[in-house]
């Protein structure tokens, strides 16, 4: 996965723009890795980004489907900067080969696997039509009715908070989203895989800036996993030596068993709710802000206000003050970066 990320990170790639030669030599990398993983890519031309999504699928022995997705394109070059984006995305997208890789090699029970590389996640494109995710929803190769569940990942390639944290910190994933499907929390519940934490949390505590977007909207059961935003976020030193590869190797590991899980699914169909599950978001918020207790004054005073938001959530799980969540998770986000 690192020589993956290397190369999408590379100079002759200067940072994947959408619709530049870097951004199409990423494309041909990313083609040239899913063949090497046993997989038949094809391109789904995106006009409105100048660009093309990759796409390759593995068949279960069902009639229906889980899509797995991760943005290739970065923000390019402004001036003599090169933006590399080691975590956004190459680090998803060589999860997401490692992923089609494991499915080669032994398929699927149930539903089938898409594995989507995205074009156009990152400005000017993002939450527009311009989007690759927004261009297979509107051209989809699978019927959106026949997805039972769409995965993005974002952001996945490093380690929550600095140093000096604990494990249980730093090998924190969120997944976001699993309450507007069936069933789907428990499936992220029932997978583990060491030196990994997977925290479920609402979809509502960040706004909606990935490939989920255009999927939720057209009420398709959907997950965004991330480490969230970072010190390094959408700046020039977000490159591949501040990754953590061994929480890499651990996140393709969980999402294997994970995707799995999703396809064996007994249910015909998953259906899409509307429920939302603010509780799940601030248990996670508990359990890091309870490690981060010994190093950190403030966590003790954020702990407070999450414990009172939790014991004022309702028997289906709803806090009446939703928006003290989200502003609470994004100081966390901030704080830890
Ligand atoms: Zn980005």
């Amino acid at each position: 996965m690192r020589d993956l990320i290397e190369a999408l990170c590379s100079a002759d790639c200067a940072g994947r723009a959408a619709g530049s030669s870097g951004g199409r030599l990423a494309r041909a990398i990313v083609s040239d890795a899913f063949v090497k993983a046993g997989l038949k890519p094809e391109e789904q031309l995106v006009p409105g980004c100048k660009g093309a999504n990759v796409l390759a699928s593995v068949a279960g022995d069902g009639p229906r489907w889980v899509l797995v997705g991760a943005h290739y394109d970065h923000l390019g070059t402004h001036g003599s900067k090169v933006f590399h984006g080691a975590d956004d995305n190459a680090a998803a997208v060589a999860v997401l080969v490692e992923l089609g890789r494991a499915l080669a090699a032994k398929p699927p029970k149930g539903r089938s696997v898409l594995l989507a590389a995205f074009d156009g996640e990152e400005p000017p494109h993002y939450m527009s039509e311009a989007m690759g995710s927004a261009q297979f929803c509107a051209t989809p190769t699978v019927p959106l009715q026949e997805l039972d569940l769409m995965v993005s990942m974002d952001l996945v390639g490093h380690a929550v908070g600095p140093a000096v944290l604990p494990p249980a910190v730093r090998n924190t994933l969120f997944a976001l989203g699993a309450e507007r499907s069936e069933g789907t929390s428990a499936v992220v519940d029932s997978v583990s895989v060491p030196g990994l934490v997977v925290r479920r949390a609402d979809a509502e505590v960040i706004p909606p800036l990935s490939d989920h977007w255009p999927f939720w909207r057209a009420s398709v059961p959907f997950m965004l996993l991330t480490c969230g935003r970072w010190e390094h976020y959408h700046a020039v030193t977000d490159t591949p030596d501040r990754l953590d590869y061994a929480k890499i190797a651990a996140t393709a590991k969980w999402l294997e068993a994970f995707v799995r899980a999703a396809c064996a699914r007994p249910e015909v169909k998953v259906r899409f709710t509307n429920a939302r599950d603010d509780v799940s978001s601030l248990r996670s918020i508990i359990a890091v802000l309870s490690e981060l207790q010994a190093v950190s004054e403030l966590a003790a005073v954020a702990l407070a206000q999450a414990e009172e938001l939790l014991e004022g959530c309702d028997e289906r799980g709803v806090s009446p003050v939703p928006k003290r969540v989200a502003e609470l998770v994004g100081q966390i986000e901030s704080a830890l970066a």
